[in-house]
């Protein structure tokens, strides 16, 4: 493995010791420590302390959510050019120092730097975007059938939201919600996952740095364990958005639907490449390794499924091993690296733990899956790729979430997409093919939310809907024009004149 260069590590080192200070929540526009503090650690060197934090308590929780109640009906009032230029600073500020909030999101995330450093312009794309969203007109006029009655449709703020986040985008999740939210006048309470804290308190910072009312948005910081029941359960919480877990989205909506509020729920998922006899095979592999591999397999989107046709199967097996054995896997900081870390020591040991299941239901580890040494003292783990797969088995069926894929050898189209559909989940599904008829008819029959083709599964645009289909989501669809549906509750106005 090639080392940081030394100059970097030198910085690297001024800013572990004195750079980030103790994170703290926000609330009602002011900081707050608690007593309970814990330390974030880097995956990629388990001696990097990126931060010191302070957990909210469930007191914390409802001052918070008290304080959002108390500034919404002002805050819905507000003017769209209010929203517009707060949400255009908030991109401006993440875009001025990007590079150094991509190496926060390296370091407390595990994500190889360039990764890092375009989420956060990826995440400032949302906050311009949802900048313009909030100046666009989004009522409609409509005629009655009485005469002299108009109809109006209008769209008003949902209220309080509620935005629980995962570890993996630990910006870009966030800032999809965050800023729809704003644009369309909601106030705030933010609990974003406690293994990435630091990129969320300096959001908050940024935040806190604009002319936002006080109390519109509250950042707390805890265990889900611990105070998200206290969010999730709140009787004055108008609407929740959760991206995580399925079992965790589960039992949100079980607490959250006994007060009848709007749920969105974007969860985990099992996804598959096809690649056909007519495929392209280069383009095939490099959407294999991209779709199974980035981001170390810790994306809802990352195929874990290759389901390969007979014709092309022993080409597209021999590239694969061979673009494998490229792949650097290393310290998330090393320009160099393609694959980082596990996220943590419990992810690195349940990737251990499927690779022994994977052998056991009577597939073969072809290459990888070993556990590595670097430099630092990291959850180092080999991409790994399985052969003579069968859909049923739980390799094949159940979310991993890391570098593991594993190969189905069916014997044409028909039987691919049979497979593909064989699951609980349904949130992207690839094909790689030349054939017209075929990638029409896989757009139609694949039962997923996101349909690749000749891409990877992996690898959203900002603008579009995001989410998926059966255990993979919950309610209306994230990102783009698609957001006003969750962030706002609709209004039928009848004006007799
Ligand atoms: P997770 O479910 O463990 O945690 C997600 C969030 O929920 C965290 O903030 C966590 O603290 C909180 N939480 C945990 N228990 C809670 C409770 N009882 N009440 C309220 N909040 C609670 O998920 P994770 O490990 O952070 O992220 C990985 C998962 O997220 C994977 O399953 C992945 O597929 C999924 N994911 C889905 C999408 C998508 O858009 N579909 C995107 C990214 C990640």
């Amino acid at each position: 493995m090639k080392s940081i260069d030394k100059q970097e590590l030198i910085n690297l080192n001024y800013r572990k010791q004195f750079a980030i200070e103790p994170t703290k929540n926000y609330i009602d526009g002011t900081w707050v420590t608690s007593s309970v503090i814990n330390k974030n650690i880097n995956p990629s060197d388990t001696s990097d302390i990126v931060a010191s934090f302070y957990e909210a308590t469930k007191e914390d929780v409802n001052i918070s959510i008290e304080a959002a109640v108390n500034i919404q009906d002002e805050w819905a009032k507000s003017s769209i050019a209010l929203r517009e230029k707060i949400l255009n600073e908030i991109g401006d500020k993440l875009l001025s120092n990007k590079d150094y909030y991509g190496e926060i999101i390296s370091r407390e995330a595990g994500k190889p730097l360039k990764e890092a450093t375009d989420e956060v312009v990826k995440s400032a794309d949302f906050f311009f975007y949802f900048a313009a969203e909030a100046i666009r007109s989004r009522g409609t006029y409509m005629d009655s059938p009485r005469q002299n009655v108009d109809i109006e449709v209008i769209k008003e703020p949902v209220g309080v939201v509620a935005l629980i986040t995962p570890w993996n985008y630990p910006l870009a999740i966030p800032a999809w919600k965050i800023a729809p939210a704003l644009a369309f006048g909601n106030s705030i309470v933010f609990k974003p996952s406690n293994t990435t804290p630091t990129i969320a308190y300096i959001l908050a910072k940024i935040i806190d740095s604009t002319e936002l009312p006080k109390g519109v948005f509250n950042l707390v910081i805890g265990q889900g364990s611990v105070i998200g029941e206290t969010i999730t359960s709140s009787k004055h919480i108008d609407a929740l958005s959760f991206t995580g877990s399925v079992d965790v989205g589960k039992s949100i909506a079980r607490d959250s639907i006994k007060n009848m509020i709007k749920l969105q729920l974007e969860m985990g998922s099992k996804n598959s490449l096809i690649v056909l006899d007519d495929a392209n095979v280069d383009e095939a592999v490099s959407a294999a390794i991209k779709g199974s591999y980035n981001a170390t397999g810790q994306k809802c989107t990352s195929s874990s499924k290759l389901i390969v046709t007979q014709g092309i199967y022993e080409e597209f097996l021999t590239k694969m091993k061979e673009e494998m054995k490229k792949l650097v896997i290393g310290n998330s900081l090393d320009k160099d690296t393609q694959i980082g870390p596990a996220i943590s020591k419990k992810q690195l040991k349940q990737n251990v733990s499927y690779i022994e299941l994977g052998k056991k239901e009577g597939a073969t580890l072809v290459c990888g899956g070993e556990v590595l040494k670097r430099d630092t003292d990291g959850y180092y783990f080999s991409p790994a790729l399985f052969t003579d797969g069968k859909s049923k088995m739980r390799l094949n069926q159940e979310e991993i979430f890391g570098p593991i894929a594993c190969i189905i050898k069916v014997k044409d189209y028909e039987e691919a997409l049979a497979v593909l559909n064989d699951t609980e989940f349904g949130l992207s599904g690839g094909i790689m093919t030349k054939d017209l008829t075929k990638a029409m008819d896989f757009k139609h029959n694949a039962k997923v939310g996101n349909i690749m083709i000749n891409l990877p599964t992996a690898g959203m645009d900002n603008h579009v809907p995001f989410g998926g289909r059966k255990s993979s989501s919950f309610g209306s669809r994230e990102k783009s024009f698609s957001a006003s549906d969750f962030y706002t509750t609709t209004k039928t106005a009848y004006i007799k004149y």
